[in-house]
């Protein structure tokens, strides 16, 4: 199985915790406002993400998921 992270910009306000506390300096945040006016967060190298969940754990508004994919989905 892979893995794929996956952030709500609807749900996140922009808090930048997630950013600060990456261990691989994976997340910033946009440049576009969502409809709530907030700036959300986004994965600017996906690349490097090691699906370490601290993100997750860190969102106080629970905007970040992990969720296990098919590795054939994964590829596409
Ligand atoms: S899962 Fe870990 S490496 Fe990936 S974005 Fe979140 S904190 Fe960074
Ligand atoms: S910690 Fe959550 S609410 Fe804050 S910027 Fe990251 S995803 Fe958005």
């Amino acid at each position: 199985m892979a893995y794929l992270h996956q952030i709500d910009s609807e749900r996140c306000k922009g808090c930048g915790l997630c950013v600060a506390v990456c261990p691989k300096n994976v997340l910033e945040l946009t440049k576009e406002l969502n409809a709530k006016g907030y700036f959300p967060a986004y994965q600017a190298r996906p690349e490097d993400c090691i699906y370490c969940a601290i993100c997750c754990v860190m969102c106080p508004d629970v905007a970040i998921s992990i969720v296990e994919i098919a590795e054939d989905k994964a590829a596409s």
